[in-house]
């Protein structure tokens, strides 16, 4: 079974990740989404919410499984039993960041890292800019799924 990671924090989930992901499960058997818990920055969303929403958006697909995890991911790898992990690059600013993790968890623990590039209608889309438009009051329809879409409404309207 070719098992492949798509690892991120997910706050909130975006269509630019949802294309990954969809494109990721055409390619292999199974896509495991990994939510990461480090808390390292404020969020916007609790890992409860992230996982809630991105088991909504990928219903739709047989072969994709949220899970959470905190630490190293080479170590959540080999507890799933997972030897390659898939990245969306969205522009040149991303490489060079993915490039020395790519390598660093190659040389730690043999993880293979595949790198996707994005689809261009998304290349210039983030969770933190999302979040920055929505709280100014700008449309991020067509940037986020409509579950998602109303969450931040919801979420932002209580701020
Ligand atoms: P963000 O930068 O949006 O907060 P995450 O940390 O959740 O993203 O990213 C998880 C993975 O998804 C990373 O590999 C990132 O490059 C990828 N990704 C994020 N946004 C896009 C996009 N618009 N197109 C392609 N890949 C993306």
């Amino acid at each position: 079974m070719h098992r492949v990671a798509c690892p991120g924090s997910f706050d909130p989930v975006t269509n630019g990740h949802l294309d990954i992901i969809g494109r990721a499960a055409g390619l292999y058997d199974e896509v495991i989404v990994a939510v990461l818990t480090n808390v390292t920055k404020r969020s916007l969303f609790t890992v409860d919410e992230r996982v809630e929403m991105l088991t909504e958006v990928t219903g739709r697909y047989g072969n994709v499984r949220i899970e959470r995890f905190g630490g190293l991911l080479v170590g959540f790898c080999a507890a799933h039993g997972i030897t390659s992990v898939i990245k969306g690059l969205r522009a040149v600013s991303d490489f060079e960041y993915e490039m020395q993790m790519a390598q660093m968890n190659y040389q730690m623990a043999k993880v293979e890292t595949l790198f996707m590039t994005t689809n261009p209608q998304y290349s210039f889309l983030r969770s933190s800019l999302v979040k920055e438009i929505a709280r100014y009051g700008g449309d991020v329809s067509g940037l986020v799924p409509d579950t998602v879409l109303s969450r931040l409404r919801q979420r932002l309207a209580q701020e």
